[in-house]
This record gives structure tokens, sequence and C-alpha cells, in this order.
């Protein structure tokens, strides 16, 4: 997934004017400084680059197919450097060079030509969703080298585990190739053809198949050309030529083409503005539809700007889903969405699935189902074939649907177990995972499925992405029914304050799912964003909520006035954990969440007896000032989001900083009758679970950003 990871950055574009800005938007802008933007100095280069090629006579004849040693050149090239503008501008360059020469002899050739090379640069035969992959051994290729140079397997073997890349060994081994003959220079079209035809090849004889195209192959290869090639063919360029490059230089290559000569006359400054909206373009035409087949001969003949209106969300072709920034607290969620609309939904736990519907040329009805990475989950889910037009409402002829699909113990079942049973249930993840990912047969399934619909994204011919979530919502209810056992919304509520999204999680949690997801639900932020993790959606999940891992049992030494309908008793606590070298209480959080009325009632009937006149000299609190302190009798278990540092609170204070450690977002869990003050959560333990929590969500925060498209 690693070729997916960068393009984020590019599609940065939430403009929040929000005074405060929360924490995930820093990180949003952090992403945006790290991408590809391209200023008045890099598109005069640029644009100087761009007349040179289209007037210059290129390597190739003009109006020929473009030669794979061309775009071996810039692989080398690109390999060669870590700098992303000059890998920008040499896959510019190689585009522009492409257009420009083969458009001589026709579009078509124009078209045919970029969008082999654009599959070459990213290592790829087709969009996702048609499945189509190399899948070749790397004892095939160790094979073919060895047969096309006259080398010993063995020895082959050998230099590859010097070496750990075939294709430098494939290279060294070329001094070793006969050379009865001049083969004729490889082409990219050539090149590309025969990889699909490996990729094809199949049944009895189709290994002998793939081994005779891979050694032609490699008889044609002249200079660095059979290191690529052996690359390409295992599935690893490993040129550090991310996607999102390749696509930002399909729109530069194609702005400037079209501009000419007038591209090193325009002001730098305008081509850097031009060059930036275009992308914008393409971007967000690409996110809508991700598929180069259809994008590069629409851009080559409509030009970026006639983009918008011909490539569109076609049901069929699985756009990148849209995904959640994951939080850690509740706070950073009111943090982003306080005074804005939004909803709570239940975050299921279960595989993502897109469900496309439309009417085929035949007339047939025709249902796919794809997966969060775009693949065709059809084969997957037969039933969910089957179920899908069950619940569609009067006159839904096309639809996208974006969903979670979820491991379902229908009404009978629970019924025969529960005799009160209303509903089925929702089952774990595992259950969906025990399934085959192909060739699923209805009469095999023992696990049922049911979908529960968060998104419509396409509705009877027309795209809903940039209409706001409670109108996609209400045409999602409009249209589609529930259906027993197979399909229903997902259930959400719009909540507003700390307790009640709690409350809400906790009812989540409590039927099964993993958490909840966030979702601004109205204005120009609540559009659906394709392939972008965006900060409009936060995931609040049940284990990060307990991110600590463990709760940490405190000592409540301090008391607030309560206010509104907490007057008569505390409002909040002041705890505090023990540290017994000192032999003190350090102060290590306030606490107001988490209690019910009669909690509340309890607690002040227990600590109001044990009100102090005055601090007691071994407590350690820091800048916390309690309206009255207690005796040290009381214990609770507290669960927390998060640990940070601070300069209020004293626990574990010069452990890890000069400052102390204190709870975010602390949660009353029960009181602990049986512990004792003393032996309360220790510093030691606080300072263990800050540097845990540290390790843990660096690592969550990898796994975030690998799976996202961008
Ligand atoms: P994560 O995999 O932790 O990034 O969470 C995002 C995933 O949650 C999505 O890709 C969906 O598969 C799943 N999900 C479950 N319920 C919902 C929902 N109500 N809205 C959006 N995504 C959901």
């Amino acid at each position: 997934m690693a070729k997916q990871r960068t393009l984020d950055a590019l599609f940065g574009q939430s403009s929040e004017p929000d005074a405060k800005k929360p924490r995930l938007q820093k990180e949003e802008d952090d992403e945006v400084e790290a991408d590809e933007h391209i200023d008045a100095n890099a598109a005069e280069k640029t644009a100087e680059s761009v007349v040179k090629n289209v007037v210059s006579e290129p390597s190739w004849k003009s109006g020929s197919p473009i030669q794979y040693a061309t775009l071996v050149e810039t692989f080398s090239k690109v390999e060669a450097t870590t700098k992303r503008l000059d890998i920008l501008q040499y896959v510019t360059d190689l585009f522009v060079k492409v257009i420009a020469h083969c458009r001589k002899t026709s579009m078509e050739c124009a078209s045919e030509n970029l969008l082999y090379t654009v599959y070459m640069c990213i290592n790829r035969l087709c969009p996702d969703y048609e499945g189509l992959e190399l899948g070749i051994g790397e004892g095939l290729l160790v094979k073919a080298i060895a047969q096309s140079t006259g080398r010993e397997v063995i020895r082959i073997k050998k230099e590859l585990e010097k070496q750990g890349d075939l294709g430098l060994v494939a290279l060294a081994s070329r001094k070793h190739q006969p050379t009865m003959f001049q083969a004729q220079k490889l082409t990219v079209p050539s090149v590309f053809k025969q990889l699909k035809e490996i990729a094809r090849a199949t049944g009895a004889k189709s290994q002998d198949k793939k081994l005779g195209i891979i050694k032609r192959l490699l008889a044609a290869c002249v200079g660095e050309e059979s290191k690529y090639l052996i690359r390409s063919l295992e599935g690893k360029l490993r040129i550090g030529l991310a996607e999102k490059t390749v696509l930002v230089a399909v729109a530069h290559a194609v702005i400037l083409t079209s501009l000419g000569a007038k591209a090193s006359k325009t002001d730098k400054d305008e081509l850097a503005s031009i060059l930036e909206s275009g992308t914008n373009i393409v971007k967000a035409v690409f996110s809508e539809l991700p598929s180069y087949n259809v994008l590069i001969p629409a851009l080559l003949e409509h030009g970026v700007e006639g983009l918008r209106d011909r490539v569109k969300l076609t049901p069929g072709i699985p756009l990148k889903p849209m995904l959640a920034k994951p939080t850690k607290e509740i706070g950073e969620v009111l943090d982003r969405f306080e005074n804005r609309s939004f909803t709570c939904e239940y975050k299921y736990d279960g595989e993502r699935a897109q469900i496309h519907g439309y009417i085929d040329e035949q007339g047939q009805q025709v249902i796919c189902v794809f997966s969060r990475n775009s693949e065709d989950m059809s084969k997957k889910y037969p039933d969910l074939v089957v179920q899908t037009p069950h619940c569609l409402g009067q006159g839904v002829t096309s639809f996208v649907l974006d969903a979670e699909a979820v491991a379902w113990q229908p009404l009978h079942i629970a019924q025969a177990e529960r005799a009160d049973a209303t509903d089925g249930r929702l089952l774990p993840f595992q259950e969906l995972s025990r399934r085959k990912r192909k060739d699923v047969k209805a009469e095999d399934i023992k696990v049922s499925v049911k979908i529960f619909a968060f998104d419509l994204l396409y509705l009877n011919g027309e795209p809903l992405l940039n209409q706001p979530l409670d109108e996609r919502r209400t045409k999602l209810k409009q249209h589609f029914v529930p259906v027993a056992d197979e399909f229903d919304y997902a259930i959400h509520r719009d909540c507003q304050t700390t307790e009640e999204i709690q409350t809400f999680l906790d009812e989540s949690v409590a039927s099964g799912c993993e958490g909840l997801m966030v979702k601004m639900l109205e204005g120009p932020d609540a559009t659906y964003e394709p392939s972008r993790r965006s900060i409009n959606w936060l995931k609040l999940k049940k284990d990060y909520l307990s991110g600590t891992g463990d709760s940490l049992d405190l000592t409540v030494i301090g008391g607030y006035y309560g206010k509104g309908k907490r007057t008569n008793v505390y409002g909040a606590y002041l705890l505090a954990c023990y540290d017994e070298n000192s032999e003190t209480y350090q102060s290590i959080c306030k606490i107001g969440t988490g209690f019910s009325e009669a909690d509340l009632d309890a607690h002040y009937a227990t600590l109001k007896p044990l009100e102090l006149t005055q601090k007691k000299g071994y407590y350690d609190v820091g800048d916390a000032k309690p309206d009255v302190y207690f005796e040290p009798r009381v214990v609770w278990e507290v669960l927390t989001a998060d640990l940070s540092l601070s300069p209020v609170y004293t626990a574990a204070k010069s452990m890890i900083d000069a400052r102390g450690i204190s709870l975010r977002f602390p949660r009353f869990l029960r009181i602990r009758d049986d512990k004792v003050p003393e032996q309360s959560t220790a510093p030691e333990q606080i300072a263990q679970m800050y540097r845990a929590q540290a390790v843990a969500s660096k690592k969550q925060r990898g796994r975030d950003d690998e799976d996202d498209f961008w």
C-alpha cells in the first residue's frame, strides 16, 4: 500500500477559518507543506524545459511510439535523486515529450502512448478494480535471466542474495548475453502490451508462455533496460516515484503542451498559478473517477478546462473512499465540531462496501461491491449482489452507496438463542474475515452479512458528492428501504455535549461496534471528499479512548463546587497519585465526567465529612486550585483518553520533563473500596504509561498514513 501513501498532501484543501485551530488542522497543514507545491521559479524552469522538448527532435522518430529507452532514462534520473521537485520535473519532461511528438501522428496515438507510459511509471496494468496483476514469482524471473544469458540458475540466485535486487543482477548478467542479432528497439507500448499478455496468461502452458515473453523482452534490452524491466516484472520499481507525482506530472504536461511556446513567455507567478489550479482540477476529477483509461484521453482531447464536465463519478468505477482522522478523546471532537452542525454514527466493525448499481447496455441491472481499496468484491459477496435490489426504492436505476458490510446473526437464529430477541445481532469482524475472498458459492455461505449504509454518493445519473451530508442522508432514506437482516441505515444521533457523545459511544460499543464516526453534517465542509482522510470525519474508537491500556487508581484529595444541576454537590474533583518515596500525594487531574446524578449524590455524602480546613502539607498540588481539600481516604478507578505533560499538575514531575503529567479527559469508572490511598497508582507507573502511549500513537499514525490513498 506504500504507493497509496503520499498523495493526501496534494488534496489538502480544508481552509478552516476557525481561530481555534485544533491539533488535527495543524497536522494537515504540515502535510500540505510537504507536497509538490510548485512555486514561480519551478514553474519557470518547467516552462523552459517544455519549450525545449516541444521544439527539439526527440531521440525517437516523430510520431512513432515512445521508445522504452526514453522511459528508462527518466527512471534512471528519478532513481538518482531524492529531490521531489526534480523528480516531478523529470517525469513532466517525459510526458511532454510523449504528448508533443505522438500527437503529430494523432491524438489517439498521444493518448495511447501517454497512458502506457503512465501505467509503466506507476507499475500497474489497469485500474485496481479490474484486478489484473502480473503475479510472477521470483523463480520464473531467475530462470528467464539464466536462460537468456546462458548462466546457471544457482549463480544468479547467489548474486541475488548478495545484491538484493534482481534488476541489478539482470543488468550485470547482460555481459554474458549472446548478441547474435540486433533485436528491434523496445517501445513502451510493446513492452506494456507484453506485460499484459503475461498477466493474462492462464492454464497449463501459461508458465512456458510467460517465460517465453520475458526471455524475448530481455533479449531485446539495451543499456539499463533489463534492470527496470525485471523490476517492473517483479512489481517493485524502487525508484521513489509516488503515484501522486505521476498524476501532477500528467496535469502539468497537458497544461504546458497546450500553452506550447507561450509557456515560457507567461509571467512566472501566473504560470505557477495556472499549473496549480489546473492540477487541482485533475486531482479532484481523478478522485471521483480514478481511472487513467478515462482521464488521459479526456485530458488530451478537451484539456483541463473541459475535464470537469466530461469526467464524473460513474457507477461501475469505484471511487477512493473518504476516510476519517483518528481522535483520542471526545474533547478533540468538540474542538473540531463545537458550534458546527455535526452528527455521530455507529462505527460498525465490518468491511467497507461501496455498492454500485446501474442498468447495462443490454438493459440488465448490474450490482457490484467494491472494497476500500477498490477491488471488486462481488465474488466474495454474491449474497450482497442478490440482497441489494431488495432495498431499492421505487424508480432507483443507478446509485453508489457507501456502507459497511457486517457479519450478522439473523433474527431467527437470535431467537433460537434468546427467546425475547426482537432483532438479529451484530457479530465480530472475525466472522466476516473467515470468508474466502473469491468464488464464494451462495450455498456455502455460513455467516450472513448485513449492510449498514451511511452515505449515498450517486443517484439516478447524478453525483451527490458536492451536496452536504444531511442532504445525501435524506436522499438515502427516501430512496432505500430497510430490509430485515439485510439492509439498514447506520444508526446516528446528533449530539451536542461530551456527555451525550460519551453515552452514544457506550451504546455503540455495547451493540458490538468499534466506536463512533463523527461527521460534519451541513455546509460546505460536509461534502464527500473522495480519497481523503479528512478532518470533517473523525473516528472515535473505543480502544483509543482506553488508549493508555490500563485504568488508574487515584485518591480524591479535593473538590470543586458544582454549578447549575450540580449546585448541591461537588461538580468536579481533584485526584492524585501517591509517591511512596516522598510520601506525598501528587495532583494529576480535575475530573467531572462519568458520574451519574446518583454517583454525585453518593460522593458528596461520603466526601463532605472528609472536608479539611486547610491543605495537608503532604499534598503536592502544583497550580491546581480546588475549592476544598479532603482527607485522603477515597480511591477511584479512572479511565483516561490520554496522558499529557502539564504545567499545572505535579504527578511524576521531573521523570519525563520538568513538568508533571496529567490525564486528559478522565472518566470515573468506579470506587475502589478494596484499596487504601497509599495503594494508588505510583508516579513511576504514570511515567511508564506516558512513554508507552508515545510509542503507540506513533504506530497508529503510521498505520493511518499507510492506508491513506494519497
Ligand atoms: P479505520 O479503518 O479505523 O480507518 O475506520 C474507517 C472505517 O470505518 C471505514 O473505512 C469504514 O469501513 C468503517 N465504518 C464503519 N462505520 C462507519 C460509518 N458510520 N461511517 C464511515 N465509515 C464507517
